[in-house]
């Protein structure tokens, strides 16, 4: 597939523009900004863009053939070819945090924010929002409300990395992954690639369900993205929530 590729030097979000422009951007355009003066997450959370040189793009996805109950599977894809790029870039200790973001140990380096514009019942466009942190200093990083990482950080590579490069990187992995996973009958390998990118199968952990506390450990995803977790009333299964690891 081949994108057109969007640039803004400044823009308040990405995904704010793609949304609002759904109907008039065609299918796989990408929309990459230098800076975001209002970047989202979810609830009214916000994402920093920090100096130097970092990723802020929404891709947008035209009426796609997927269910609104397939919607979670959408942020697992592209946290895994967040996942695989930094793989390539040889930094191993990188994993995914269901639902939405990328670590680097106990350091957050990514961020998806997926949004959808319905027409009736239908996906008219999908919008996934991604940011990673490619080139900011430490020092930069030190003025968000948790631990962060970036690439430059992480790796030994003392030149910086040139985001235009990474983000093809991420957007040819996405490509590939997405559409074996619209075939029904491929998911399972997703799966598996979920399930190890993770890192969290047996892991006890805790998850925030809108009111609810759900305490359980991780035991299996779907093949649309959601979590299994055993919990003591047995198997439960989400599509969203706020997700911590606890201590035993
Ligand atoms: P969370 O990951 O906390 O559940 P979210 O998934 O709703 O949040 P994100 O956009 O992924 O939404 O994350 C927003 C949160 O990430 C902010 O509340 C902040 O704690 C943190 N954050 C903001 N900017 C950055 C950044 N550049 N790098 C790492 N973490 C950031």
């Amino acid at each position: 597939m081949k994108y057109r590729i969007q640039k803004f030097q400044s823009i308040d979000s990405t995904n704010k523009y793609a949304l609002e422009n759904s109907h008039e951007l065609e299918n796989y355009t990408v929309i990459s900004a230098q800076h975001q003066t209002s970047g989202k997450g979810r609830k009214g959370r916000k994402w920093i863009s920090t100096d130097g040189s970092n990723l802020y793009f929404s891709l947008v996805i035209k009426q796609p053939e997927i269910k609104t109950s397939e919607l979670s599977g959408i942020p697992q894809l592209m946290a895994l070819a967040v996942f695989k790029t930094l793989q390539k870039a040889g930094i191993k200790k990188s994993w995914i945090k269901w639902p939405n973001d990328v670590f680097i140990e106990d350091k957050k380096i990514c961020g998806i924010l997926c949004e959808s514009r319905f027409k009736g019942a239908e996906i008219d466009a999908l919008i996934i929002g991604v940011g990673v942190n490619v080139n900011s200093s430490s020092e930069n990083l030190s003025q968000i409300d948790v631990p962060a990482t970036s690439i430059h950080v992480e790796s030994s590579e003392k030149t910086p990395y040139n985001a235009d490069e990474l983000l093809h990187i991420i957007l040819n992995y996405f490509d590939k992954d997405f559409q074996t996973w619209l075939n029904e009958n491929n998911r399972n390998s997703l799966k598996e690639e979920w399930r190890n990118a993770s890192n969290l199968i047996g892991k006890p952990v805790k998850l925030l369900d809108d009111d609810r506390e759900i305490f359980g450990t991780v035991a299996d995803f779907s093949t649309t993205g959601e979590i299994i977790i055993q919990t003591e009333r047995g198997f439960q299964t989400f599509s969203y929530g706020d997700l911590s690891l606890r201590k035993v």
